[in-house]
């Protein structure tokens, strides 16, 4: 009931988010047609700005207006029933409204699938499960002729299946229309998956013992760190535990990092708990989309994996959270709104109360360091299962070697037994294209971007130049544009190269790069990678793509050609990264049981760096960045902030923040650096600028991003550049 207004009194209105740039919410009055007040989460189409969107319902109140306010009203209520968002989203949402300073509309959109932010239900649920009418025993009946249905119905089973998961064992429509047709099988809406686990390997001694341990704290908030070395089993404790969560009727989500990963995980997950494990990802439709998050709210999916959004889904019961390679920096999210998916993964698993671990080799520092305080339960497994060695690493000093496109004598030497004994080997490049640059070699004249600091990458395929940072696109030059000289010469070697070397080198072993010039999408990707696993002898070449969490049995050989490019950069997470890339790079060698070799070029073997990587364990090594953080009181010790401006006019990207900085208070426990020139600084024709804040608590930090926020906003110059505050930045050049 709406309690009737007084007369003279403020009117009832409802408080409604509305996605916008603007950090506050608006009152409008209820639907005039409106009998009830709805749930906190609802949706409300209103107008706003001339147009008809969709907010969210926050609560009803007197309104706090003056009353010679003139009100609109709220359209219609879209969900009278259940709000849409639930009520750990809302709390999960607004908390990131809050901490990442993202405007409370905008930050509300992220709990709805793209289809119910444009005010449209998720998905249609329609009947796309099937059982057998009479239950298993009515396959015998089946004709052997009808193979693929005989088939298909023993997949089936005694179980209710999603027809999805049908086609995605290979049967097709025909031969699941054929099934329903003889009446042998009916289409159902279910209600409930019951997931019928399949047998998966024997657990080790080692995965066996945490597991018993995280088992018995599957319930209440609480965080895990499983620090293992690359294949040494980690998924297979992810999988019990969430088998665990499953049989207890609670959901699990799982989230990765790359896109790129999900059909193998997918696949894996799908094998080990046999049922379906619905994808989000940005791969996906919206329709895909809407439908993994109609039935993770419905409960109808016990595990949703999905990459940095799917943090925000719905869930009915959501009974654990798991993130692998958390270490990774793709869970940031760079652009706005900009958030750390891991971080609210953590938040997220404390609001619903619920376990959360999170997986990797190389454990972020600030991982290390939650555990360190004791707020982050610490487990590791230390060796792969099946007894497969760890690889051994050693250094090349490419000091004044000849390089054969790269690489040293050795190298190539040690990719030839390789592929001489029939096994595979992984070069990891980071950098794609032919080249780094193209250089005059009578003036020195480089060929650099117009729109950005830096150069222009040669590319051969086909041939132009290719700014890797704005995407811009040139044919390449023929003539020096200083001199006029011809003597044009590619310097640094890309992924490109790299594959027309090797195709020279080793004429009868099948070559595959993997950047994303050639991985254009997931299809291509998993075509790659289904080659890779069918191959004997190959060289797998390419960037980051392959570092990342595919699993390579037959790689025996990895070589790092040119560790150094990493090496040196005056991010203070530099080192972190180059060790966690070079240790995850390495950890793809000899997964299965043929032991694994790694060589790592530098022209740095004497860096500290480079050193521990051939005798010392990662955490050894992150021990030691750790305390050289601490001792610069830099994060995780401590907090940080940013406020970054960007325009195309270079004076005004600096004005705005010196007149920011001039408003800002000025706390003893602050210390503001800037206004300063981001190491990029014109990239995209932008000028770009930044204040760093760092303080000996992320309250002082954040309250003073507050402040610049707020101060930010009623500046003239505000409206000419663009500019955002953010916390616990990860990137600060
Ligand atoms: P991680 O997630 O730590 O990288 P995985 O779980 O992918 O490691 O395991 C690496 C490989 O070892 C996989 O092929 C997996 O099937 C296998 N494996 C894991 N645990 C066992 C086990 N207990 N017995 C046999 N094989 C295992
Ligand atoms: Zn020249
Ligand atoms: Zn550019």
């Amino acid at each position: 009931m709406i309690p009737e207004p007084k007369t003279n009194s403020s009117p009832l209105v409802w408080v409604i988010a509305v996605p916008s740039p603007l950090h506050r919410v608006f009152e409008y009055l209820p639907p005039s047609d409106n009998k009830i007040t709805p749930s906190a989460g609802a949706r409300a189409k209103v107008p706003f700005a001339g147009r008809d969107v969709i907010g969210i319902f926050l609560e009803a109140r007197e309104s706090e207006l003056p009353t010679s306010t003139v009100l609109k009203r709220v359209e219609t209520l879209l969900d009278s029933n259940l709000p849409l968002l639930r009520p750990d989203q809302l709390q999960l949402l607004q908390w990131l409204s809050d901490y990442y300073l993202i405007p409370q509309g905008e930050a509300l959109q992220l709990g709805l699938a793209t289809s119910e932010r444009k005010g449209r239900p998720s998905w249609t649920e329609g009947q796309d499960h099937i059982a057998l009418t009479q239950g298993a025993d009515s396959i015998d009946t089946i004709p052997a002729r009808a193979s693929k249905q005989k088939a298909a119905a023993q997949f089936i089973g005694n179980r209710t299946v999603s027809i999805a998961s049908l086609k995605h064992q290979g049967f097709s429509t025909a031969v699941i229309s054929a099934l329903v047709k003889s009446g042998l099988a009916e289409k159902k809406t279910a209600k409930q998956s019951s997931p019928c686990p399949q047998s998966t390997v024997t657990l080790t001694e080692a995965q066996q013992q945490i597991c018993s341990t995280l088992k018995a704290q599957m319930a209440g908030f609480k965080p895990h760190l499983l620090e293992g070395v690359t294949g040494s089993g980690k998924t297979e404790v992810y999988i019990e535990c969430i088998k665990e969560v499953i049989s207890k009727g609670r959901q699990a989500l799982v989230i990765i990092p790359e896109i790129g990963l999900t059909p193998q995980t997918k696949k894996r997950f799908e094998e080990a708990l046999g049922c379906e494990v619905p994808l989000i990802h940005s791969g996906l439709t919206e329709a895909e989309r809407g439908r993994t998050w109609a039935m993770a709210r419905s409960g109808l999916a016990p595990v949703v994996l999905g990459t940095r959004s799917s943090v925000f889904c719905s869930f009915k019961a959501l009974g654990l959270i798991v993130v692998d390679e958390e270490h990774d920096p793709s869970f940031r999210q760079q652009d706005h709104p900009r958030y750390s998916a891991r971080d609210v993964a953590v938040k997220r698993a404390q609001i619903c109360d619920c376990p959360i671990i999170m997986g990797s080799a190389t454990p972020s520092l600030e991982t290390i360091a939650n555990c360190d305080q004791g707020k982050y339960q610490h487990h590791t497994l230390m060796q792969r299962p099946q007894g497969s060695e760890l690889p051994e690493i050693a250094l090349i000093d490419t000091r004044g070697l000849a390089l054969t496109g790269g690489l040293s004598d050795e190298a190539i030497g040690q990719i030839r037994c390789t592929v001489e004994r029939n096994e595979q080997a992984l070069l990891f490049i980071n950098r794609r294209g032919f080249a780094h640059s193209l250089q005059c070699e009578d003036c020195g004249w480089v060929a650099d971007c117009e729109h950005c600091d830096s150069s222009m990458a040669v590319h051969r395929t086909p041939p132009h130049l290719s700014c890797h940072y704005c995407h811009t696109k040139i044919s390449t030059p023929s003539y020096c544009h200083q001199c006029n000289s011809g003597r044009l010469t590619s310097r640094g070697i890309g992924t490109e190269q790299l594959e027309v070397l090797m195709h020279r080198h080793f004429e009868n072993a099948p070559v595959f790069r993997i950047d994303s010039d050639s991985i254009k999408n997931m299809e291509t990707l998993t075509k790659a990678l289904q080659s890779i696993a069918n191959a004997q002898s190959a060289v797998l070449l390419g960037t980051q793509m392959l570092s990342k969490g595919h699993d390579f049995p037959r790689v025996t050989c990895v070589v790092v050609v040119d560790a150094d490019s990493l090496l040196y950069s005056p991010d203070f997470r530099a080192e972190e990264r180059l060790l966690q890339l070079l240790v995850q790079v390495a950890g793809r060698a000899g997964r299965s049981n043929l032991k694994g070799k790694v060589l790592i070029q530098t022209r740095s073997p004497d860096h500290p760096m480079m050193q521990q990587l051939v005798d010392r364990s990662y955490s050894e090594q992150a021990r030691t960045l750790l305390a050289r953080r601490e001792a610069l009181r830099l994060p995780p010790r401590g907090a940080m902030g940013l406020i970054r401006s960007d325009s195309r006019r270079e004076r005004d990207a600096i004005d705005f923040l010196n007149s920011l900085r001039e408003k800002l208070p000025k706390p003893d426990d602050l210390r503001l650096i800037g206004p300063m020139p981001t190491l990029m600084t014109r990239r995209a024709d932008m000028y770009r600028y930044q204040i760093i804040v760092q303080g000996q608590t992320r309250k002082a930090v954040h309250s003073l991003l507050q402040t610049a926020r707020d101060i930010g906003s009623t500046q003239k110059l505000g409206r000419k550049v663009s500019w955002f505050v953010e916390i616990d930045p990860t990137e600060t050049l």
